[in-house]
């Protein structure tokens, strides 16, 4: 799924781009208005993320344009003092915005809501040849179907959305409370961990990698 991002603040383009692309979109980068323009009229993308200050002209104008030639979601990376223009500039169309600097995990769970309210919900998780379909609940591994508990499910859902993250075990403790209805200690959750790593035949290739003393982490150069 492809995003177009329009900024002209290095810095942000770097950190973006790298973030987008850990989290499985291709990201084509215009630093100005008609770079975009361009863009937009050579490549299928899925969502728009948009400066507001841009060195040939202001945002605004050119969401205008995406919504009506191309209907596509919008969302505003925006600096603390033009909060208030973003808020008049949500009339445009635009889906949301993120104010700058923001933490990477608020803005990918922002680009994944206004994706799913949009039809293009990623359902699909990957990692390696492991693909978790979040609709069905299927986890699938080189195209053999696992069957998992509903916590191994949670545990390894969770990491996938973020992979290459380090899970402290405090971490997965506290996202598996919920739906284990009874305390899961850390001894349960060693084990647990074993049987999800059993069924995924994950001994000689380690996906999921122990980090000693600290957690787990899904690998992503699988
Ligand atoms: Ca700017």
């Amino acid at each position: 799924m492809r995003i177009i991002l329009v900024e002209d603040n290095e810095a942000i383009i770097l950190g973006l781009e790298y973030l987008l692309s850990q989290e499985g979109y291709e990201v084509n980068t215009a630093r100005t208005i008609s770079q975009a323009e361009a863009l937009l009229r050579q490549k299928d993308c899925a969502l728009v993320l948009l400066d507001i200050g841009l060195p040939d002209g202001d945002g605004f104008r050119l969401c205008s344009k995406i919504r009506e030639a191309y209907r596509l979601p919008v969302i505003f990376l925006t600096a603390r003092e033009e909060e208030r223009d973003v808020v008049r500039g949500l009339d445009l169309g635009a889906e949301d915005y993120v104010i700058k600097p923001f933490r990477n995990r608020e803005l990918v769970s922002r680009i994944k809501a206004v994706l799913r309210r949009n039809g293009k919900g990623d359902s699909l998780l990957r990692c390696g040849d492991i693909v978790i379909n979040t609709e069905t609940g299927k986890v699938n591994r080189g195209g053999t179907e696992i069957t998992l508990t509903r916590l191994e499910y949670k545990i390894l859902s969770s990491m996938m959305s973020y992979p290459g993250k380090l899970f402290t075990r405090d971490e997965i403790l506290a996202d598996i409370w919920d739906i284990s209805g009874n305390f899961v200690n850390d001894n349960t959750l060693s084990v647990t961990m074993k049987r999800l790593r059993e069924k995924l035949e994950d001994s000689d290739a380690q996906i999921i990698r122990t980090v000693r003393g600290m957690g787990y982490r899904m690998e992503t150069n699988q």
